[in-house]
Parts: C-alpha cells; sequence; structure tokens
C-alpha cells in the first residue's frame, strides 16, 4: 500500500520539535514516508536572513518543499494565523488528508467560538484531531520525558496512527475520544499561566501559586462545559489538563511574560514584552484571554469566571495586577 506522508504547517518552537518526533517515526515506521515536509511563513529574520533558507541550510531532517501531495497535515503555527494558512491550502489538498492540530488557541468569529480542530475541518473538509499536554517544546528538543494527550472524534485507528507518528520512549501519547475537552484545556491554560505570571511578578509563594492553578482548573472545566456539554472530567486528569497547567505556570513563555508585565508596572505593553523577551515567538494567552472574554460578556458569565474575567481586565490595564488575589472579595 502507498505510504502516508506528512508535512508540517509551521515553523516555530513547537512545531521544529514536533518536526524531530515525526522524523525519529518516519525513519522507523514502514508506514511513514521518510521524507516530512514544512510549510514555513515566508518571513525576513532580523540579521535579513530568510527563514526558510536558515532551515533549509540547518535541519538535516526537515527540508522546505510545498505541501501538497502530502496526506496527514500537521498544524502548529499559533492561533491568530491558522485562518490565513488554511485559505492558502484550500482546494490544494489530496481527498485522503487527515489532519491534526497541536494549535492551542480558539477563533471567536462574531459571537460563536470556534475551536481551531473544527476551523482547519470546515474550511479544508478533513478530519481533525488534535495534540495537547505538558510539552514545553524546548524541554522535549533535549529528549527530556514528557506526556501528551491526542483528542480524537470517532475513528480510534485514525488517532493510532497520529499516535504513531509522535510517540517516542521519552513522548508518550495517550489517545482520548474527546477532542473538543482536549483542545480546551490545551487553550484555556494559556490563560490560566498569565495569572501565575502576575503572581510571580508580584513575589507572592507556593501557596498563591497553587491558588491560581486550582481556581484556573476548576474555571477552565466550567467554561469547557458550557461551551461543549459533551467534555468528560477526565480529560482534566490527562497530560493535557492538569498536567499543562502546572507545567506552563511554571516553565512557559505566557508566565514570563506576564512576570514581566507585573514588573514593569504595566508601563510596557505585553505586545513590546513579547518581541523583546520572545524575540519571534509567539504568546497566546493574551488573545485567547480577550476572545473568552468576549464570550463571557455576550453571554453574561463575568460572575460565574472571575479568574477569566480578571486576567483580561489586567492585560488591558482596567485593574492592577494585585486584582489576581482580590477574585472573591465583597
Ligand atoms: P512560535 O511562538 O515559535 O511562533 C512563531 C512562528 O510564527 C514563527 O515560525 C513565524 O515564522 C510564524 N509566523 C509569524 N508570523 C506569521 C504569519 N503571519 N503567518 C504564519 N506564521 C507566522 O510558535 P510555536 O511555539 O511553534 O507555537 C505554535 C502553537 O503550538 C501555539 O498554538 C502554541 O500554543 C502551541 N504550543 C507551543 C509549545 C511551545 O513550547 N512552544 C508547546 C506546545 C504547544
Ligand atoms: P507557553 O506558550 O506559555 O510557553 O506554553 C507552552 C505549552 O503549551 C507547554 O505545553
Amino acid at each position: 500500500p502507498e505510504k502516508y506522508r506528512v508535512a508540517i504547517v509551521g515553523s516555530g518552537n513547537w512545531g521544529c520539535v514536533a518536526a524531530k518526533l515525526i522524523a525519529t517515526n518516519t525513519l522507523k515506521h514502514n508506514i511513514f514516508h521518510d521524507e516530512i515536509r514544512m510549510w514555513v511563513y515566508a518571513e525576513t529574520l532580523p540579521n535579513g536572513e530568510k527563514l526558510v533558507d536558515v532551515i533549509n541550510q540547518t535541519n538535516v531532517n526537515v527540508k522546505y518543499l510545498p505541501v501538497r501531495g502530502a496526506n496527514m497535515l500537521v498544524f502548529v503555527t499559533p492561533h491568530q494565523f491558522v485562518e490565513d494558512a488554511c485559505k492558502r491550502l484550500a482546494g490544494k489538498l489530496r481527498g485522503d488528508t487527515e489532519a491534526i492540530s497541536l494549535i492551542k488557541g480558539m477563533e471567536v468569529k462574531v459571537d460563536v467560538p470556534s475551536m481551531i480542530s473544527s476551523l482547519i475541518s470546515k474550511q479544508l473538509g478533513v478530519d481533525c484531531c488534535v495534540l495537547m499536554g505538558a510539552n514545553i517544546a524546548d524541554e522535549i528538543a533535549e529528549e527530556k520525558f514528557s506526556e501528551a494527550t491526542l483528542g480524537y472524534r470517532e475513528n480510534r485507528e485514525v488517532a493510532e496512527r497520529w499516535a504513531r507518528l509522535f510517540a517516542t520512549p521519552y513522548f508518550a501519547v495517550t489517545p482520548v475520544q474527546d477532542v473538543e475537552g482536549v483542545e480546551l484545556c490545551g487553550t484555556l491554560k494559556n490563560i490560566v499561566a498569565l495569572a501565575a505570571g502576575f503572581v510571580d511578578g508580584l513575589g507572592m509563594g507556593s501557596n498563591t501559586k497553587a491558588a491560581i492553578i486550582r481556581i484556573g482548573l476548576n474555571e477552565m472545566r466550567a467554561f469547557s462545559k458550557r461551551l461543549f456539554p459533551s467534555v468528560q472530567d477526565d480529560t482534566f486528569f490527562e497530560s493535557c489538563g492538569v498536567a499543562d497547567l502546572i507545567a506552563t505556570c511554571f516553565g512557559g513563555r505566557n508566565r514570563k511574560v506576564a512576570e514581566a508585565f507585573v514588573i514593569n508596572e504595566g508601563k510596557r505593553t505585553f505586545d513590546e514584552l513579547e518581541a523583546e523577551l520572545l524575540q519571534g515567538q509567539k504568546l497566546q494567552g493574551v488573545l485567547t484571554a480577550k476572545e473568552v472574554y468576549g464570550v463571557l460578556e455576550r453571554n453574561g458569565w463575568f460572575d460565574v469566571f472571575p479568574l477569566f474575567t480578571t486576567i483580561h481586565d489586567i492585560c488591558v490595564g482596567n485593574k492592577s495586577p494585585s486584582a489576581i488575589v482580590r477574585l472573591y472579595q465583597l
């Protein structure tokens, strides 16, 4: 039978590390074609070099070639760019294409929030699984052990093929039949991580961080179930849930930039701090907090989600960071 051909849409921090995991398996398992193709956003680096050229020169496993011809597509751009990427790909895909999204974020169109996997499915007419978890890319690049959760809708066989493409001895993948639950965990924890950064910036201790994580997990679960009643409680105890929340609240980029926001006393915007501290990598939490705030506002849910509401208020300067520890004060 014809081998599966993999292409990766996105070439950032996680995209490149995911490519390493995938390359290990395309070489190891016969069902996959060895070569991986990567869709690279055409950008010029600050030193004037083109990103595409740098990747072609420096990466032995990954070559830049068009996505055409692939039938397993891995989406891993920052969430704000995925719609544009889909538009470019529409009409160019094989009929037997399957997709997976590693993207943590949502898209809010007018009123209705749409998960990124549904956006990919709708725009491209393909089935789309998700892969989320406590997966700080730099640590996986060093082959330090971590777990991930693979969310799928119906087809277990497809989910197992994706798991085979990603799993290595240092990257354990568990399939779970709850695509929305898995994806919402990955999306919403980026908001809570901002609060973790705020309390770090305020010089609070471990008890405060733990309180933020506990309240945050509760709001993540409540919000997910309001949007999708099918979401399962167990999903929040998988890697995509509590584990990713902890990892991101201690070691993630959202935490880091939120801490700097507090230390700079709001005098520097998140955009400025992102550019300075992440050097081309993208924060997802601030935009997601805004998107979720819009959903809360339209539904009259501010009282039910005081943490999510307050995080957005702090990000836009309507409240001071210390409001994060006054959530329940009368
Ligand atoms: P990143 O933060 O490194 O993003 C930068 C990338 O975005 C660059 O490669 C750049 O070329 C690209 N880009 C910039 N402008 C663009 C445009 N207009 N259109 C398309 N691409 C553009 O990306 P990442 O860390 O790989 O994150 C991608 C997704 O994976 C996010 O949703 C993130 O939450 C998720 N994720 C990241 C990590 C991690 O540790 N980095 C771990 C798990 C999940
Ligand atoms: P940050 O985007 O906050 O670095 O989180 C990365 C991540 O999703 C780890 O699982």
